[in-house]
């Protein structure tokens, strides 16, 4: 999609996130990130666990607060909004989590789970009002009327899932951050919540950021896909580009990892990752991929590759293939 004269929904810009540790240490989770998010676009953050993704999702939400930088939500500047400004903003951004069941209360029903932000917010004038849209939302993530008293422990992983994406839209929402939300499920019910999100966007122009370690999962779903490593963006393309052009050494063993379908390409080489991870404590300058990095040189070690576009909308952070 051409965005070149849009405005994008949701932008960051150089966002931190850092931990402090006892002794004054600080863990880098989310390293000076900037990213654009278009209306009715997903914007696929992929990265091995700890590389900050989900930290990067929880702070552009304002679920923990940013260390540095900015969070610029459809033109405005959310970084420091705080009490009812923040408050109606948050109706607008939610999330989809990866075990809904986590941030359900058990003793609440489906339709109890469904209703619950709506009564929060008090976004209808009564009980019976809000428990009807309860029931369309059920209906819009197809999940049958007749769980609507059952308990989300009586619910398979998917039908679970259903009610975290129906409590998610609630609030009618623009922007949603959904956070590995197929990682636990089996690959048969994976494909049915990806559709159904996929869906939703569709009819509703969501905007999502869609956090998860497996690329193969955000193929379909993304417009841009974003690879993490140790909270820094080493990678950006668009979707097609990425997995047809991959140029970062870590996106290429990545997507050397995913499993071929078709038995005459699985000869092709899987690249193993070896070495040590580095530690996001007090990072030293330097790339972060270098201790694992077969392509490493002594420069590598000591200064950072800036994040340079390669091609129109590809860009990517390494020394080997932006020229530096
Ligand atoms: Fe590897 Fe150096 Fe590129 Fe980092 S900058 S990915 S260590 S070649």
């Amino acid at each position: 999609m051409d965005n070149k004269n849009k405005a994008p929904l949701l932008e960051t810009v150089d966002l931190k996130k850092y931990f402090k540790l006892k002794g004054g240490a600080k863990l880098h989770a989310v390293d000076g990130i900037d990213l654009k998010v278009f209306q009715g676009e997903t914007l696929g953050v992929v990265g091995e666990s700890g590389c900050g993704k989900s930290t990067l999702g929880r702070t552009i939400l304002r679920l923990i607060e940013p260390t540095d930088g900015s969070i610029i939500y459809d033109g405005r500047d959310i970084t420091k909004l705080r009490g009812r400004k923040m408050h109606e903003i948050r109706r607008e951004m939610q999330i989809i989590f990866q075990d809904p069941y986590s941030s359900i209360d058990p003793r609440k029903s489906v339709i109890e789970v469904i209703a619950e932000y709506m009564l929060i917010h008090k976004l209808y004038r009564n009980r019976h009002e809000t428990f009807n849209r309860a029931v369309e939302l059920m209906d819009l993530v197809g999940l049958a009327r007749r769980y609507a008293n059952s308990y989300p422990h009586e619910l398979d992983g998917g039908r679970r899932q259903r009610i975290g994406v129906a409590r998610a839209l609630s609030l009618n929402p623009r922007f949603i951050v959904c956070d590995e939300p197929v990682s636990a499920l089996d690959v048969s019910i994976q494909a049915q919540i990806l559709n159904l999100l996929m869906d939703i966007q569709d009819e509703l122009k969501l905007s999502y950021i869609f956090v998860t370690h497996d690329l193969s999962v955000v193929k379909h779903i993304s417009d841009n896909i974003m690879v993490m490593y140790l909270g820094k963006c080493v990678e950006l393309a668009q979707s097609d580009e990425l997995f047809s052009d991959p140029q970062h050494p870590y996106t290429k063993a990545l997507l050397s990892a995913i499993p071929e379908p078709n038995l005459e390409s699985r000869n092709k080489e899987f690249k193993i990752i070896r070495g040590e991870v580095t530690s996001p404590i007090n990072p030293k300058p330097g790339c972060r991929f270098a201790a694992r990095c077969e392509y490493a040189t002594e420069r590598c070690s000591q200064s950072d590759p800036e994040f340079i576009e390669t091609e129109p909308g590809h860009k990517v952070a390494c020394f080997l293939v932006n020229g530096q």
